[in-house]
């Protein structure tokens, strides 16, 4: 029987992420599987992954409101360099997330100046259009811990 992708399957793929420069941002080393209609992968990309079957090959478009969102300059600000403890060894890239009135937020170092921090709240692919090849490997029916959780289990079951 062949099947298709839909809400409730768990799908293998592979996938190649560029940009539109064409600079290779990610690509997965083996097959990996998600939970389709759970949201676990981005918006753009799980609504084109929708009725595939195994062995079908994709290249999809994302623009980045339907990634990780538009670029904004006012989520980068300075802080003083006294905001973080004396030891850590700030260098650009770093993640770190910070409390706010909205909930908990994910910033990354952009660039130390002097006495001053350089953090940028946006997603390191803000503004980014992604452009995926993808080929799916397998699709299987989820079981019921997997439903329920919302995710997929790797072989040996919840591991996490
Ligand atoms: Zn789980």
């Amino acid at each position: 029987m062949t099947q298709n992708i839909e809400k409730g399957k768990v799908v293998g793929f592979a996938y190649h992420l560029r940009n539109n420069q064409g600079e290779t941002l990610d690509e997965s080393q083996e097959p990996m599987e998600y939970l389709h209609g759970y949201m676990n992968i981005i918006p753009g990309l799980e609504k084109e992954m929708e009725g595939l079957t195994i062995g079908d090959k994709k290249t999809v478009v994302v623009p980045p409101a339907d990634a990780y969102g538009e670029y904004d300059e006012k989520l980068v600000y300075q802080v003083p360099r006294t905001n973080f403890p004396p030891d850590e060894d700030l260098v650009p890239g770093m993640q770190f997330r910070a409390e706010t009135e909205d909930g908990s937020v994910s910033l990354f170092v952009q660039e130390i100046m002097g006495e001053n921090v350089v953090m940028n709240g946006n997603h390191p692919l803000a503004g980014e259009t992604l452009n995926f090849d993808v080929e799916v490997h397998s699709i299987r029916e989820a079981t019921s811990e997997e439903l329920e959780h919302g995710h997929a289990h790797g072989p040996g079951g919840h591991n996490h």
